[in-house]
């Protein structure tokens, strides 16, 4: 018996949760549960992170939470209570398979069995951002090593799990070379570990393209944290419905399964929800803690249902469909299937699915780090760059020249085009003159001397070399 954490939502929460539940103990799942209350009425109560501190212990003590969707009350400084749990749990790993369900299913995509692997902490959705200047604001994306190897990894183990042929990795590493650039790189190398899987990169664009438009060319897809929210909803889309996916965000030590669906607060109350997207999620999670002969027995019941026509309003269609259901009606014809399997769609055999024992992180040996400039970020509200150049060269140290001046990551100077249009947010470039080596002191004189010449800093980048090679962006144009 395995004590799971269960929250029931806001909107249809409670109903599609109570269908869940129902099926999968029909089904023989063996779980205890532990409900906690998360979502509006404890947003509402005045606690802006929508849980309370008593329901925390109760996650982390249960390590498996299932999770119904929860309305995000807008404005008032809530915060996203999903974004908060993945990251305080170190979910690390977002799961969404996003399968086509031809002919039953409305799908412009008949063979779609895509899974796309998002990871769930870092990059942008680090939230780190600021205003620096009247007219620039900067949002931190942020990409770690020890990020990039877990998701990617993660990715070929599921892979390898779950008999899959191969992973595609989408990055846009042609312009963030640094960041998307990592990603790339980890991903390279760790697709050697794996020979027995097929592995490709594209660059997202294209590869996003190419995935709405033939994505029977996918198998698994594993992306840093933004592309991946973006196309993970197009993927569940273009099946045919977002309403039928499931979610798993998997860590270390806790996981939390979900639909990818919201609260659909419109719906609530009228037992017309459609279940499905929370019993994938629940199914996952039956796989996760090693009942996957359950998971199969109500993978397969519900495939079957769809295959019988038994649909809810949002995928009722007159040709496709035979009889419209309430959200208990469906639950109950999913029960009734329990031990069948469908006829036409393929059966699911789940075997050696349980949770995926991960290595731990191993960081690698410190490289020789050596400081070889900085950038200083400057708020300026003049136009002409030369201008600025003759302000800040005077606050150079004398084993230090500057080398450039770029406006939005451009080149203004030197030799800049005056067609270039410039904000009041500058970015000037300092070395050390030929043959010196230069310290944090040579930093700390520049600034102090910005402050003696009035030039308003906002922020410095130092710039370093690793192992000789320098781990910075030119400007364009340099
Ligand atoms: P939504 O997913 O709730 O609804 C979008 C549309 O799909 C609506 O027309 C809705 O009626 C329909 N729909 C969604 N799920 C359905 C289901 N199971 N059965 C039948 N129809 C379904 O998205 P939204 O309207 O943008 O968001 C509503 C609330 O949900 C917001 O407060 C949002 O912040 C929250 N939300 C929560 C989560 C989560 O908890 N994981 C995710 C997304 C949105």
């Amino acid at each position: 018996m395995k004590k799971i954490t269960v929250a029931k939502g806001d909107g249809i929460g409670p109903e599609i949760m109570d269908a869940t539940l129902k099926i999968i103990l029909a089904a023989g799942a063996e779980i205890e549960i532990e409900e906690i209350q998360v979502g509006e009425k404890v947003y509402l109560s005045g606690n802006t992170s929508g849980i309370a501190s008593e329901s925390w212990d109760v996650i982390r003590r249960n390590k498996v939470f299932l999770k119904a969707p929860i309305t995000t009350t807008q404005g008032g400084g809530y915060k996203s209570l999903n974004v908060t749990t993945r990251k305080f749990l170190g979910l690390y790993s977002n799961v969404r398979p996003c399968l086509s369900l031809h002919p039953f299913i409305a799908t412009k995509h008949p063979v779609m069995d895509i899974v796309i692997v998002r990871e769930n902490e870092e990059d942008l959705y680090a939230g780190i951002e600021h205003q620096q200047t009247d007219e620039v604001v900067q949002c931190l994306k942020l990409i770690s090593r020890p990020g990039c190897e877990k998701i990617v990894r993660y990715a070929f183990e599921y892979a390898k799990q779950y008999n899959r042929k191969k992973v595609t990795c989408f990055t846009k590493d042609n312009i963030m070379k640094q960041t998307d650039g990592l990603f790339h790189k980890v991903f390279d190398e760790i697709a050697k570990e794996y020979p027995e899987i097929e592995n490709e990169h594209w660059i997202i664009d294209i590869g996003a393209a190419k995935m709405a438009d033939t994505p029977e060319a996918f198998d698994v897809i594993v992306m840093p944290n933004l592309y991946g929210d973006v196309l993970s909803d197009v993927a569940a889309q273009i099946t045919g419905s977002v309403g039928l996916a499931g979610s798993a965000n998997i860590g270390d030590e806790c996981s939390m399964f979900e639909a990818i669906h919201g609260s659909a607060p419109r719906r609530a109350g009228q037992n017309v929800a459609n279940p499905s997207g929370l019993l994938q999620g629940a199914i996952m999670m039956l796989n996760h803690i090693g009942q996957s002969n359950v998971a199969e027995k109500v993978q397969n019941a519900w495939l079957k249902t769809l295959e019988d026509g038994t649909h809810t309003y949002d995928i009722y269609k007159e040709g496709n469909s035979k009889k419209q259901v309430s959200t208990s009606e469906f639950a109950d014809a999913v029960i009734a299937n329990l031990g069948q399997k469908p006829e036409i769609l393929k059966a699911v055999s789940y075997a050696n699915t349980a949770a995926i024992n991960m290595p731990k992180y191993i960081r690698q040996a410190t490289k020789a780090k050596k400081l070889v400039g900085v950038d200083i970020f400057v708020h300026w509200s003049g136009s002409n760059p030369d201008e600025l150049a003759d302000k800040v060269k005077r606050i150079a140290p004398s084993d230090m020249k500057l080398k450039m001046i770029t406006n939005r990551g451009i080149k203004v100077w030197p030799e800049g085009f005056s067609e270039t249009f410039c904000t009041d947010h500058w970015r000037c470039r300092f070395h050390p003159v030929e043959g010196v080596s230069i310290g944090k002191e040579e930093i700390i004189q520049l600034l102090s001397n910005a402050v003696r010449e009035e030039i308003d800093t906002i922020k410095t980048e130092n710039l370093y070399e690793f192992d000789g090679v320098a781990a910075y962006s030119l400007g364009q144009g340099q």
